[in-house]
């Protein structure tokens, strides 16, 4: 019964409103009861019903009392999530008269197009082509994520990654590695359709398909995508409709195996703001973070930058920067590209001095301190030990004294607490830094030498606290 009667109401629907509206917004639905004049319909998600509600509530309406009379009504079951989880939290009377704000709009759904808009869905995939696997650096700090990135690159869509999601702080080369994947795809010729898309940017498309009445357009076009790279979903935090729609649309994804490709600034149990439900799905592919890059990844950045460049600077600068821009990727190319164009401009050679002077004047927010490392690098080249001794456990002398005046040093000159300083020789307790501090001020006051030796050391790592 209840079934005839809603085909009856479908045939009242399709003949007042546009095909693509209707295939949209009434096929996915199910009829489940009829009871004293009551028809249940199930609808797929909290969005569908209020979209239902704020563009066809007055359709909705007609419909049923042609089918079922004057008392007719109508409730809605939400599904809440997929088939297999909880039905049935939301349902909602129609016949009394909410929401009939929208009545006049029934006969206008499809009154306006935006051609542009629509035009600018299609064509674009939105990949910078340069953003590729092949210049983007590997190192400890992205190694996981990178490898994830090529498999699923090789194989969108088969693979266990997915949905693929990666987080990290900006500059870190989440933007970079999503397209770099999505460049791949493309060179492998394989005709897959690829959107990347800037959670901002979507939020934006999502309001104005909004307002110009092309929401079918919209979802209908996510939905054909075989990969969809959504960058920086943080962004949709708070933003409850737009989750709403992505949510719809990467369940359509998901379902046909498609691929999707995520970024975020943090990891998915810190996204606060974004719907459990959501953040549940993110975790079901594989997450994977970038770190900050190592000294090791920024000394290889700067080479392959300065080599693209066709510019080639002594190895010291190249050190001298990765120490002193240990922020971000981003950060260091800016750094990078100023000191080629300085260069260029004043057709000089780039040496240790001319770095300094210009890091001086263009990294506003380089830290302030000197850090660790940096520290620890000068210490064991000024006495000659290796930086693993440094931070091993070995208790010859040369390297004890090594150790403790590095952690001196560390201890005056960074803002890094006793334990942090302990953690970074080799995860040594806080009292071990103690004692360190207390034995180099003790061979300050009786050892000659050895109090030179901390001026010495104190002048090359002023130069460098000079310079930020
Ligand atoms: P995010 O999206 O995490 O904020 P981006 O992907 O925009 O960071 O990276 C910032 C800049 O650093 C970009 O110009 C990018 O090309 C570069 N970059 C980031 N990671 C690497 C890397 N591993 N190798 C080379 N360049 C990188
Ligand atoms: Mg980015």
């Amino acid at each position: 019964m209840h079934v005839e009667t809603w085909e009856k109401c479908l045939l009242f629907i399709r003949e007042r409103i546009p095909a693509q509206s209707f295939s949209t917004w009434f096929e996915p639905i199910q009829p489940i009861k009829l009871h004293n004049e009551v028809l249940t319909i199930q609808v797929p998600s909290q969005f569908f019903y209020e979209w239902l509600e704020e563009n066809y509530v007055h359709l909705l309406k007609q419909a049923i009392k042609s089918q079922i009379g004057e008392n007719g009504r109508l409730e809605y079951s939400v599904v809440v999530d997929r088939g297999d989880e909880t039905v049935k939290p939301t349902t909602v009377n129609v016949s009394g008269g909410s929401n009939s704000h929208n009545k006049n709009r029934v006969n206008g759904y499809d009154a306006y197009k935006n051609p542009d808009f629509y035009q600018e869905l299609k064509n674009n995939s939105n990949l910078n082509a340069s953003y590729r696997f092949e210049n983007f650096i590997e190192g400890d700090c992205n190694r996981l994520a990178r490898s994830a990135g090529f498999a699923v690159a090789q194989k969108p869509g088969i693979t266990s990654f997915n949905p693929l999601m990666f987080y990290g702080g900006v500059g870190l080369g989440k933007t970079h590695l999503v397209q770099a994947i999505g460049n791949e795809i493309i060179s492998s010729n394989n005709n897959k359709k690829i959107i990347y898309v800037a959670s901002e940017k979507f939020t934006n498309q999502f309001i104005e398909a909004l307002r110009n009445n092309n929401l079918q357009d919209f979802i209908n076009y996510y939905k054909e995508v075989d990969v969809l790279i959504l960058d920086d979903v943080q962004f949709l935090k708070e933003k409850e409709k737009t989750q709403e729609i992505f949510f719809h649309i990467f369940n359509h994804l998901h379902q046909g195996g498609k691929q999707i490709i995520m970024t975020s600034d943090c990891a998915p149990k810190d996204l606060k703001g974004l719907q459990e439900r959501l953040v549940s799905r993110f975790k079901w592919g594989l997450t994977a973070d970038l770190q900050a890059p190592d000294f090791e990844t920024r000394m290889a950045i700067i080479q392959t930058k300065m080599q693209a460049d066709g510019i080639s600077i002594p190895d010291e600068v190249i050190e001298y920067i990765a120490y002193t821009v240990d922020t971000n990727i981003r950060e260091l190319e800016g750094v990078v590209i100023s000191l080629i164009a300085h260069a260029s401009l004043a057709k000089s050679q780039i040496d240790l001095e001319l770095a300094k002077q210009i890091l001086k004047n263009i990294v506003t927010d380089i830290d302030s301190e000197v850090g660790i490392d940096y520290i620890q690098k000068t210490v064991s080249d000024y006495f000659k030990v290796s930086l693993e001794d440094l931070k091993a456990k070995t208790r010859k002398k040369e390297i004890v004294i090594a150790r403790q005046v590095a952690m001196y040093f560390s201890k005056d000159y960074t803002n890094h607490s006793l334990k942090s300083i302990g953690y970074h020789f080799g995860g040594r307790d806080h009292s071990t830094v103690i004692h360190a501090v207390q034995s180099v001020n003790d061979m300050i006051d009786t050892n000659a030498k050895f109090r030179f030796a901390i001026d010495e050391l104190k002048k090359k790592l002023k130069i460098r606290t000079a310079v930020a």
